[in-house]
C-alpha cells in the first residue's frame, strides 16, 4: 500500500508552539477511483507558514474557524494534479495548482477551491505563496487601501524583512513615501538597506528608541509586530496619520496581550488605527496581481525566500517565524527535487 505523511494538531498550546502541540501521521494514499465529481488529488510542492497559523490553533472566534484537534493543520500551498474526479473540467493532469492543501504530502480538495498557477515573466512557482500570493495581497492593499499613502509621506513598517513587510516597504517605496523598515538585526537591515534601498533599524539594538526618533513623526505606521513597538510608535504620529494593524506578531503567543499605554495621542493626533483581513480585498486581488508581476518583471520588487525542505520541517519551520527565522518568505518545499531551482 502508498502511504503519504500528514501533520495533525494533537493540542492546543498555551503559548508558544511545542514539539508535541502537532503529531505525524501515516495515511493511505487515495487513488483516482476513490474521487467524488468536484476532487482533486494533488502531490503537495510546496507550503507557505505564515504567523496567522498561531491563531488558528487558539479556540475563539475569529476570521476563520479554528483548526480542530486531529484535523490537518491547515496551511496554503502549491502543488501538481495527479488525478482528477469525473466532473473536474478546469484542470489537467500536471497542472500546478494553489489552495490550502494543508500539512500533507497529498491533498484532496474541491476542484473550486483550487486557482491554476503559471508564473508571469521574472516570477517563479513559490511567488504565489509570497509576493504574487496573500502576503503580497496584504502588503499592497494594506498600505495603498487601509494605509492611504501618499507621495512624500513618512512611512515606517515593522516586521520589515518578512514577506509582508519587505513587500510593503518596497511599494511604499514605488509610491514615493520615505520609508523606514524596523528589523531584528543587522543582516536583515543590511539586506533592507543596500538591496531593497530603504532605511532600516534594528529594534533589537541597545539604541532602538533614540533611531525611531530620529526619523522625525511618522503619517503611517505599517504594523506587523503589535506590543511595546505598536505603543511607542503611537508616541511618533503626525496628525492624521494612519496606523495599519496587520498583524501582531510580538503577542500571537501570549496568554493576554498586555494592551497599550499610549493610545491617547490618537486622540490629540486625530490618528486612526485600523485592523483588516486581506481576504475583504478579494474581489480586487487580480488588480494588485497584476501591478506586482509588472513590477517583478521590471526588477523593481525583490524578493527572499527562507526555504525548509520535507513535511517533517513544518513545525520546527513555523516554531522558527516567531523567533526571525525567516528572511522574506517562510516555506517549506517537500520536493526535494526542487532544491536545485529555488
Ligand atoms: P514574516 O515573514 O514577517 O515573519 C514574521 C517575522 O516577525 C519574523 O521573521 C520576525 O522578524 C518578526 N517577529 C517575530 N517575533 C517577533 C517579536 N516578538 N517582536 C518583533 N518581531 C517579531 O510574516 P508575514 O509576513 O507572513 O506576516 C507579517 C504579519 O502580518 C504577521 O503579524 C501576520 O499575522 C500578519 N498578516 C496579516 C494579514 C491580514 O490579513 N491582516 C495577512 C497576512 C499576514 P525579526 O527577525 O525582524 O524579529
Amino acid at each position: 500500500m502508498v502511504t503519504f505523511k500528514r501533520i495533525v494538531l494533537a493540542e492546543r498550546p498555551e503559548t508558544d508552539i511545542q514539539d508535541n502541540t502537532f503529531k505525524t501521521e501515516t495515511a493511505p494514499l487515495p487513488d483516482k477511483s476513490s474521487l467524488k465529481d468536484d476532487e482533486v488529488l494533488i502531490k503537495v510542492e510546496h507550503l507557505s507558514l505564515d504567523p496567522a497559523m498561531r491563531g488558528w490553533l487558539r479556540d475563539t472566534r475569529s476570521y476563520l474557524p479554528p483548526v480542530k484537534i486531529g484535523e490537518v493543520m491547515r496551511a496554503g500551498g502549491l502543488g501538481s494534479v495527479v488525478a482528477l474526479g469525473p466532473n473536474v473540467k478546469s484542470l489537467k493532469e500536471g497542472d500546478h495548482v494553489e489552495g490550502i492543501l494543508g500539512w500533507q504530502e497529498y491533498s484532496v480538495v474541491s476542484e473550486k477551491t483550487l486557482t491554476k498557477r503559471v508564473p508571469p515573466q521574472g516570477a517563479q512557482l513559490t511567488d504565489y505563496l509570497g509576493v504574487l500570493g496573500m502576503p503580497g495581497q496584504t502588503a499592497y492593499w494594506g498600505i495603498t487601501d487601509v494605509g492611504q499613502i501618499k507621495p512624500g509621506e513618512t512611512v515606517v513598517v515593522s516586521g520589515a524583512a518578512g514577506a509582508v513587510g519587505s513587500t510593503v516597504c518596497q511599494i511604499a517605496k514605488l509610491r514615493g513615501c520615505n520609508v523606514v523598515g524596523i528589523a531584528g538585526g543587522k543582516d536583515k537591515c543590511e539586506w533592507l538597506e543596500k538591496d531593497l534601498g530603504i532605511k532600516a533599524i534594528d529594534y533589537k539594538a541597545s539604541n532602538f528608541h533614540e533611531e525611531f526618533k530620529k526619523i522625525g513623526y511618522l503619517d503611517v505606521y505599517f504594523d506587523n509586530v503589535g506590543g511595546d513597538m505598536l505603543d511607542f510608535a503611537l508616541t511618533r504620529l503626525k496628525q492624521h496619520a494612519r496606523i495599519v494593524l496587520c498583524g501582531a506578531i510580538s503577542d500571537y503567543n501570549s496568554v493576554k496581550p498586555k494592551g497599550l499605554s499610549s493610545y491617547l495621542s490618537l486622540i490629540a493626533m486625530r490618528g486612526r488605527l485600523q485592523g483588516f483581513i486581506v481576504f475583504d480585498y478579494k474581489e480586487r486581488y487580480a488588480e494588485a496581481e497584476k501591478e506586482m508581476a509588472q513590477w517583478i518583471a521590471e526588477g523593481k520588487l525583490k524578493r527572499r525566500e527562507t526555504v525548509l525542505y520535507g513535511i517533517e520541517n513544518c513545525v520546527k519551520g513555523l516554531q522558527g517565524i516567531f523567533k526571525g527565522a525567516n528572511t522574506g518568505k517562510m516555506l517549506i518545499t517537500l520536493d526535494q527535487q526542487n532544491k536545485a531551482r529555488i
